[in-house]
């Protein structure tokens, strides 16, 4: 049984340390945004957590799972703050996959797809859109940019498409002729080729009375017409968008940047979702004392080997926890919780090796009434007094 806590109002330090111990990740729709408008609990928040010139006390990273389509436009509603912060959209850790960078890759999606992989560093970009129009002469990896020999496709999933059986035609068609549409499947073929998906959310809260389908939602659905037709389950190279593990490592590095580079001893992950902040934070958190746990070892292994201690530059590198805060002003409501499972897509737990979600991973380290009181709360664990 959850309870909401009610920390006492905290006043923030008036010295700016140059560098902090704490980094802040924000989920943004449910926690500073409701529908098309700031929470009133955000505004004060925020103030508490900024110094008389208007920078923040911590290190500050604002992550959603909006990505290309037009939801994440409402954050611009906290323009001057969010233009001026580090926002990470489910997308953004794709900047860190440059292995991918410089094959051509099917993009699939809504909205700006192409620009948006141009800017994470995609150079060559074929959209479901372009490959439709050449269809079925088409093959992908040939046409006026033939790449070399060496440039394997791969297909990167940015969000929900308008035309959901166009999309999954295509992207089926491209993954069993290995990128060569125009040819008939192999059904023999060894290898998949990589698929990449971002957001894995089944449902989302619109204007509608009840949620709408997700890109989640897409997902499964390609994931049964390919074990349909295959027999094998289809396996992503990556899953991006919170609750992913890749996520909070690309939005830890950045908090990292802002704190000139200097490590973190706590995250707080402030969300109103079980399923992708709670999950995602605590999931990182064990992955955080995991890798602790690694390095000590490695450390006392080398240090026994050579009897010096050897300093550990990845060791430095790492946050030691990350904590989770639910807020209740948002999909989780405490009167008439969701049952736990409700927005978990099979991606995820095919991602956890089907393993049922583990109950522990849910449970919020904290659960308090608005961002506010989570704000107070953090500056409350942090004060030097307690
Ligand atoms: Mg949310």
């Amino acid at each position: 049984t959850r309870r909401i806590e009610t920390p006492p109002g905290s006043t923030p330090s008036s010295s700016t340390p140059p560098s902090s111990t704490v980094g802040v990740l924000f989920d943004v729709d449910g926690v500073l945004l409701r529908g098309g408008s700031v929470i009133p609990a955000a505004r004060r928040a925020l103030r508490k957590l900024m110094d008389q010139n208007q920078n923040f006390l911590f290190p500050v990273v604002f992550v959603t799972n909006a990505g290309s389509c037009p939801r994440h436009h409402k954050a611009q509603q906290l323009s001057h703050l969010l233009d001026v912060q580090q926002v990470v959209l489910s997308h953004s850790p794709l900047h860190m996959m440059e292995t991918f960078h410089n094959k051509c890759v099917l993009v699939s999606g809504q909205g700006p797809v192409t620009q948006i992989a141009h800017s994470l560093g995609f150079q060559k970009v074929v959209t479901v859109e372009e490959l439709s129009e050449q269809h079925p002469l088409l093959d992908m990896v040939d046409h006026s940019r033939r790449p070399t020999s060496t440039v394997s496709p791969a297909i990167i999933l940015f969000g929900e498409p308008i035309r959901w059986e166009t999309n999954l035609q295509l992207i089926v068609d491209v993954l069993l002729t290995n990128g060569r549409p125009g040819c008939v499947y192999d059904t023999r073929l060894s290898a998949q080729m990589p698929v990449l998906a971002c957001n894995m959310d089944l449902l989302w809260m619109a204007e509608a009375p009840s949620p709408r389908f997700g890109h989640g939602m897409f997902l499964l659905c390609l994931e049964s017409i390919y074990r349909k037709m295959t027999g094998r389950r289809l396996e992503y190279e990556a899953v991006l968008g919170k609750p992913s593990l890749f996520t909070y490592q690309y939005a830890e590095q950045l908090l990292r940047q802002q704190n000139q580079n200097h490590k973190l001893s706590t995250i707080y992950a402030v969300g109103d979702n079980l399923m992708t902040d709670i999950y995602g934070a605590n999931l990182y958190n064990r992955y955080l004392a995991k890798h602790h746990t690694d390095m000590m070892s490695d450390t006392k292994l080398v240090a026994q080997g050579t009897d010096t201690l050897v300093p550990v530059v990845e060791e430095l590198a790492f946050a030691a926890q990350c904590r989770s805060i639910l807020v209740c002003t948002g999909v989780y409501n405490p009167h008439s919780p969701l049952p736990v499972d409700q927005n978990v897509s099979e991606t995820m737990v095919h991602g956890e090796n089907d393993l049922k979600v583990e109950p522990d991973l849910v449970e919020p380290s904290h659960m308090v009434e608005d961002v506010e009181a989570a704000v107070d709360l953090m500056l409350q664990q942090e004060s030097p007094n307690t």
